[in-house]
């Protein structure tokens, strides 16, 4: 029997199984990861059943606030963002945890080979995904951390959120359409972490005009969304050092895989698991 799944609404996409499943493989634990679909509505019954029934859980879209509110404890890094996106359970109780932070955080030293320290960070997006990572981020020694969102006021919560947990930090927020404030922030970041969900599906435009970009930019991008978008297009037209989100949803997973087995996972596996598209 599966005790561990990913749920989600949608939750067909997710790359989960097959990369939890090639980890725990690989420690010898059999293919004990599938996946659920389970609407909002039915979140709190799952719950419950997951109390009786399952050892771990990974939730993605849209419930990683939702669960929040029903563990019956939080990490203190999930309450601190008010996401959860690892469910540990044990001896029937829900503890939830946020990984999204950790995830972004080594893929970015992954991908890209330096240390965060003293970088400015950049983030394109205010929602879950930039409130999971920006207060993690904020805390690896980086000197600034700033937003560029449509809505104003989420992007503004946000930093003041940053900023309560570490007031050390700097940085301003910006909407996409203020010219001159987005190419002050492109010129002097270090890394552009692509955060919103523009890209997600084929025909999405650049959520960054494309003539803010252009050759010799110092700026990295690192595009939290895992297939081709217009965004990693100019990137590489324009020779700007990039990545795209797959490591982020390694490492996350990764980190998840050992709060559960208390084992290091085979990321090699990890990253051979998630190429073959979530076969399970
Ligand atoms: P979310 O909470 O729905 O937030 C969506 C974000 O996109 C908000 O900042 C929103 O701006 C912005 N946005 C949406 N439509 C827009 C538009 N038409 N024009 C401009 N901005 C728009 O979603 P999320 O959970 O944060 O997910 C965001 C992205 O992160 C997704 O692409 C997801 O695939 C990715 N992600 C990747 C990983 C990974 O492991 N690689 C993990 C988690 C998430 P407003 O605030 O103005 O609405």
């Amino acid at each position: 029997m599966e005790k561990y799944l990913v749920i989600g609404d949608p939750v067909g996409h997710s790359r989960s199984p097959g990369m939890q499943n090639a980890a725990f493989e690989a420690a010898g634990l059999g293919r004990p990861y599938g996946r659920r679909l389970v609407h909002p509505e039915e979140l709190a019954d799952f719950f419950e059943y997951a109390r009786k029934n399952l050892s771990g859980v990974n939730l993605t879209v849209p419930h990683k606030l939702q669960a929040a509110a029903l563990a019956d404890e939080l990490t203190s890094r999930a309450g601190v963002c008010g996401s959860v996106n690892t469910l540990l359970i044990s001896e029937g109780r829900i503890i939830g945890d946020s990984t999204d932070g950790v995830g972004l955080e080594e893929a970015l030293k992954y991908c890209f080979q330096e240390e965060l320290t003293g970088k400015k960070i950049l983030f394109c997006g205010a929602g879950g995904a930039a409130r999971a990572t920006a207060v993690h981020l904020a805390g690896c020694g980086v000197e600034e951390i700033s937003f560029i969102n449509r809505t104003a006021a989420r992007a503004e919560e946000l930093f003041a959120l940053c900023r309560k947990v570490h007031p050390e930090i700097t940085g301003s927020c910006a909407v996409p359409d203020d010219e001159k404030e987005v190419r002050r922030l492109l010129e002097s970041a270090d890394y552009l972490i692509q955060a919103t969900s523009v890209g997600l599906k084929a025909d999405d435009p650049s959520p960054l005009a494309e003539r803010f970009f252009h050759p010799g930019m110092k700026v990295k991008i690192f595009d939290t969304i895992y297939h081709p978008t217009a965004l990693q297009k100019i990137a590489a037209e324009n020779n700007i050092n990039w990545a795209n989100g797959m490591e982020m949803l390694i490492r996350q997973g990764a980190e998840s895989f050992e709060l559960w087995t208390g084992i290091k996972p085979d990321l090699a596996a990890m990253r051979r698991g998630f190429e073959l598209k979530g076969a399970e």
